[in-house]
């Protein structure tokens, strides 16, 4: 069993029934579960996103926001700090650009066949790991996803998750944590969703455990004492991903609609 957050120690069906409530999604937890066991190489992994990956033209900005831990609230008229930031000048739409059909060839060579249905999910042809909140990285409640990854893709996850809280403390910074808005989707949770979209769904990269999405527009405060400008944190967590990209490590598209920069393992 693999665990990248060792400090948080939940592994298996406990952690499967504490990530959500609901029934239908328990059992496919379950079943992963039970294929993680009989593969003997789990630990850790996964989510979704809601839509197809391909690029969308500029839309509604999202709504910037901080998230702070319950009981944590900055005073009201905190400051907002600026921290140095180095990211290639031009607009991050125009750098990450890396397309649906370049991020699904790498989904399809190093994740595992989509998990159609519950049967499926006990035939997975690759070890998977399961994804926790850790010091790297908080989840976003996932409805329709579920927390696993391979384990490229969630080592992937925890280098950035660290590289980013590491970076904002060495600008002067202190406790930030990145979000993750989406994991590995599954048919099977997303029935709904297919009926409505069919090809979209089944052209999702989140289908095969490498892929995942990051927000830029929500990230974690964990120390309220010292806030830091949103758009430095989304620069500087651009410089992050910039950074993975550039050592051949993933493929990036950074999402306006959504939000996020949507990442796939390579
Ligand atoms: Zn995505």
């Amino acid at each position: 069993m693999r665990d990248l957050c060792p400090q948080r120690g939940i592994t298996g069906i406990q952690a499967h029934y504490a990530y959500n409530k609901k029934e239908e999604m328990q059992k496919t937890i379950m079943a992963v579960a039970a294929a993680a066991l009989m593969w003997a190489a789990a630990s850790c992994g996964g989510g979704s996103d809601e839509s197809g990956s391909a690029q969308t033209a500029p839309a509604a900005a999202p709504q910037p926001q901080v998230v702070i831990d319950p009981g944590k609230a900055p005073e009201a008229n905190a400051k907002v700090h600026s921290l140095p930031t180095h990211i290639v000048p031009g607009r991050l739409r125009d750098i990450f650009t890396d397309s649906n059909y370049l991020q699904l060839r790498a989904a399809k060579a190093n994740g595992f066949d989509p998990i159609v249905d519950l049967r499926s999910a006990y035939n997975l042809k690759r070890p998977i790991v399961k994804i926790h909140n850790c010091d790297a990285y908080a989840l976003d409640p996932m409805q329709h996803s579920l927390p696993y990854l391979v384990p490229k893709a969630a080592e992937l996850l925890h280098t950035i998750g660290k590289a980013f809280s590491d970076t904002i403390k060495a600008r002067g910074g202190k406790a930030y944590r990145i979000r993750v808005t989406s994991l590995t989707r599954t048919d099977y949770s997303v029935s709904k969703l297919l009926k409505r979209n069919r090809n979209a769904t089944s052209q999702s990269c989140h289908r095969y455990g490498t892929t995942f999405d990051i927000s830029w527009i929500k990230f974690d405060c964990l120390d309220p004492s010292f806030v830091v400008s949103l758009e430095d944190l989304k620069n500087i967590l651009a410089e992050v991903v910039y950074d993975q990209r550039q050592k051949g490590k993933c493929y990036v598209m950074f999402e306006t609609k959504q939000g996020c920069f949507h990442i796939t393992a390579r």
